[in-house]
């Protein structure tokens, strides 16, 4: 029996897991199956105080800390070799206060969780597209969604965070409190200390109009030249974006063409219902449609529409760019590599950054690239290892096609391991100060696990 491990039992309301325990092989798993590490220690934390317990237990040990949210870390940070894992799924708690149009949601939390408590108010925040990834990992990083254009990042959306910091100390982090660490979690990541709460601002969304629009590959160029003019004056309650998705087996989607790779919009009007079909035609209208499962329906039916296409278990690596401009040359990248798409599970989204993203100023938070008007993600996902080699080279061709067509920072949340030598053109302008925040809180690089700020 290891005495220290006892001792952190003795500390912690929620299950401490090790090797010798059952369930330690569900316990170290991550979203990303290509990551298989063995922590000495899982603590699944049920309250402020086991985290607070964990982070000392590491550092006290002088181990490495992977802190894990919704797990969707695709270099699958979440994990980490004999070191010390937090696990925040236990607290997945969401209060919603209609009165003031807040939610207070636990670091644990999934976007799932979220919409199904805001939803009975008919209430909304931005989250991601996939209904399963962490609000914490998330929100860090940015937040881009469907609600973006109009509601701006996750992230923009913050109200205050109850921080648990290196020292162990809780903090209640907002504009009026500890202002530089509210500035730097609002796109720095996890490099700060361990959010316990978010309290986000919520806006009116209940149902909306919108689903996938699929179009023949041949029709890819128009597809994307429209849409990137389209989008930049659209209304700022439509939130849409283009897409390369191989068919899946679903019955809207003609059975012979099942398996086939397509250019696709995906499309969510947040207005006033009844002017959704009107707001869409001009998008169903650049091309002869295939496919399509467009109607009216309830934000979070489409905001888990696609979570099966993402079980846990796929293999993941993925790369991405910034884009100010979506220039013809970069369309070229995408139409030569696109048609490979490896696998049902990947995808390659372009999303727009633009409308309520715009309205915050690049120095206001550390999500920088205010200016770009989209976010591209090449994720590579699909379910046998053996194909990891093939794949990973179909994401690496495809960014080399599209990068020198596009920003030299990208997305922090859709970077991959052997990304980290891009941290500063990521944060541009914004990386100083991220430095000092990162000194001010975590000398010791105590939260190194993630897309790391080194003090
Ligand atoms: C299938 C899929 C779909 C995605 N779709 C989108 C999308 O639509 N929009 C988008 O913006 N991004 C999207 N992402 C990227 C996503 O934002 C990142 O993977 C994000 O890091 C996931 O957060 P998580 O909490 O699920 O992950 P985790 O692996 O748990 O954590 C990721 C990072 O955040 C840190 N972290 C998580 N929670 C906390 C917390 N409470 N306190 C402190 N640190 C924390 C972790 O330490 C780690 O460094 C997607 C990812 C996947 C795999």
């Amino acid at each position: 029996m290891d005495e220290r491990i006892e001792q952190l039992r003795l500390r912690t309301r929620g299950a401490v897991i090790t090797a010798a325990d059952d369930g330690y092989d569900d316990a170290r798993k991550v979203h990303n199956a290509m990551i298989d590490r063995r922590p000495r220690v899982v603590v699944r934390a049920a309250n402020v105080g086991d985290v607070m317990a964990a982070v000392a237990y590491a550092r006290e040990e002088g181990l490495d800390l992977a802190v894990r949210g919704g797990s969707h870390s695709v270099p699958g940070f979440g994990t980490c070799a004999d070191g010390v894992v937090l696990d925040l799924s236990a607290m997945r708690g969401v209060r919603v206060d209609p009165h003031t149009e807040t939610a207070r949601v636990e670091g644990g939390a999934t976007w799932g969780d979220v919409n199904a408590a805001t939803y009975p108010f008919g209430l909304a925040t931005t989250g991601g597209i996939i209904s399963t990834t962490g609000v914490g990992g998330l929100t860090l990083g940015g937040g881009i969604g469907y609600l973006s254009r109009g509601l701006g990042l996750s992230c923009d959306n913050l109200l205050s965070a109850d921080v648990v910091t290196a020292d162990g100390e809780l903090l209640v982090v907002s504009e009026k409190e500890h202002d530089d660490l509210f500035w730097a979690i609002r796109g720095g990541g996890g490099n700060f200390g361990v959010i316990t709460s978010f309290d986000f601002r919520l806006r009116p969304v209940r149902d909306i109009y919108g689903g996938p629009i699929f179009f023949e590959l041949d029709h890819a160029g128009d597809v994307l030249r429209f849409f990137r003019e389209f989008i930049a004056d659209a209304p700022r309650e439509l939130g849409a974006f283009p897409a390369f998705q191989i068919a899946p087996p679903l019955p809207f989607i003609p059975e012979q063409r099942h398996g086939e790779p397509f250019v696709a919009i995906v499309a969510c009007w947040a207005g006033p219902l009844d002017e959704g079909e009107r707001q869409l035609r001009p998008l169903r209208d650049i091309a002869p449609i295939v496919a399509e499962h467009v109607g009216p329906m309830p934000y979070p039916a489409l905001n888990s529409a696609f979570d099966a296409l993402v079980p846990p278990g796929l293999q993941h690596y993925w790369k991405a760019n910034f884009n100010t401009e979506l220039t013809d040359a970069a369309i070229d990248g995408h139409l030569q590599h696109a048609p490979k798409l490896p696998a049902v599970n990947s995808t390659v989204h372009i999303y727009p950054i633009n409308g309520a993203c715009h309205d915050v100023a690049p120095d206001a938070t550390a999500f920088s690239y205010r200016d770009a008007t989209f976010a591209t993600v090449i994720a590579g996902m699909w379910p046998d290892p053996a194909d990891n080699d093939a794949n990973i080279e179909w994401v690496r061709d495809y960014y080399a096609a599209t990068a020198p067509h596009s920003e030299r920072g990208g997305y922090v949340n859709f970077m991959a391991e052997d990304d980290q030598g891009r941290i500063q053109e990521n944060y541009r302008g914004n990386y100083e100060r991220l430095v000092e925040v990162k000194r001010a809180y975590d000398a010791d690089n105590v939260f190194h696990l993630n897309q790391n700020i080194r003090p």
